[in-house]
């Protein structure tokens, strides 16, 4: 594997954005081994959090402000600045840098202030991960296909970064367990799908306004989600059963994956939502009524436009 190709078609996802001539040319699987270890022993300790873009997924926000005890929006606003995902014209969110030092917010000499809840981008490095998943294969139904899945595994290795030098030694998967990166994976699954599935229909697919401001509602401030859920029209559109209700109605996590779920089936039509008989009903109504109105109003120009002919022959 070259450089190149993992550049282009499998652009590291979620790693800190990294300079691409530090990542070792090698493909890697979970029983490859590697040694390293971080602590706050190495003389380079917190060397790797400046200078650096940290993608903040949905389940990052989650954590963090739950971490911090402060709500989405003030979080959104102290602690990230507007970015697009992977090369697409998806709106995300990034950690903003301090002004002075050009630093993670979190980190202070003794370390990362917020390590047991750290991004998932941060839990990833030096290990990163390229996926070729192509996320827009679709069987007739419009349900994804499973098969296009390929990942592996590729080593990130900086210069400042003196942890190669220490004396542990683990396979990858043992690496990722370690920093929770399994968990993460899982957590951020169904959303990533969705950024791929974009980046795979190419920005020729139009993607309305309204769209993308849904998205990264979603992605971004779950308090605002839950009340277009439960104040807008959303269940009196979708069949949606009391138990799962409940759930997204207490459940942040539950409510951030019904929330990929929803993104899924709206942004991409994937049939994973069912909406409720008497608003198709309602909706072919509105469509029928429209089509018959178009219909009169065709009759009466071509009424107007033979009275008018008449009128002129006459004259
Ligand atoms: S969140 Fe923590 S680990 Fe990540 S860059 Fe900031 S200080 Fe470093
Ligand atoms: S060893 Fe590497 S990962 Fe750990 S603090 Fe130093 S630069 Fe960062």
């Amino acid at each position: 594997m070259s450089q190149d190709d993992l550049n282009v078609k499998g652009k590291p996802l979620f790693g800190k954005d990294n300079n691409p001539s530090s990542i070792l040319p090698q493909k890697l699987t979970l029983k490859s081994r590697i040694k390293f270890r971080c602590h706050p022993g190495v003389r380079c300790f917190t060397a790797c959090c400046g200078g650096i873009k940290i993608i903040l997924t949905p389940y990052d926000i989650l954590q963090l402000t739950r971490r911090l005890n402060i709500p989405a929006h003030e979080f959104l606003q102290q602690y990230t600045l507007p970015t697009y995902l992977e090369k697409t014209d998806m709106p995300g969110v990034m950690i903003k840098l301090r002004e002075d030092d050009n630093k993670c917010p979190f980190v202070t000499p003794q370390g990362c202030t917020v390590y047991t809840d750290r991004p998932t981008a941060c839990r990833y490095y030096p290990v990163g991960m390229a996926d070729f998943h192509e996320g827009g294969s679709r069987d007739e139904k419009g349900q994804e296909l499973p098969s296009a899945e390929d990942k592996f595994f590729f080593i990130v290795k900086e210069d400042h970064c003196k942890g190669f030098e220490e004396d542990k030694e683990w396979t990858i998967e043992e690496w990722r367990k370690d920093q929770g990166v399994d968990v993460r994976d899982e957590m951020n699954k169904e959303w990533l799908r969705l950024v791929m599935r974009r980046k795979s229909f190419g920005l020729q697919a139009t993607l309305s306004e309204q769209a993308k401001r849904m998205f990264f509602m979603a992605s971004t401030d779950l308090s605002h989600f839950r009340r277009f859920i439960f104040e807008s029209s959303f269940l009196n559109t979708y069949e949606i059963d009391a138990e799962t209700i409940d759930r997204i109605r207490n459940d942040d996590v539950e409510l951030m994956l019904f929330s990929f779920k929803y993104l899924a089936s709206t942004l991409f039509g994937v049939q994973n939502m069912k909406i409720r008989e008497e608003k198709i009903r309602e909706k072919v109504k509105e469509i029928k009524k429209r089509q018959d109105e178009s219909v009169l109003q065709s009759i009466r120009e071509y009424e107007e436009m033979m009275a008018e002919r008449e009128k002129q022959k006459s004259a």
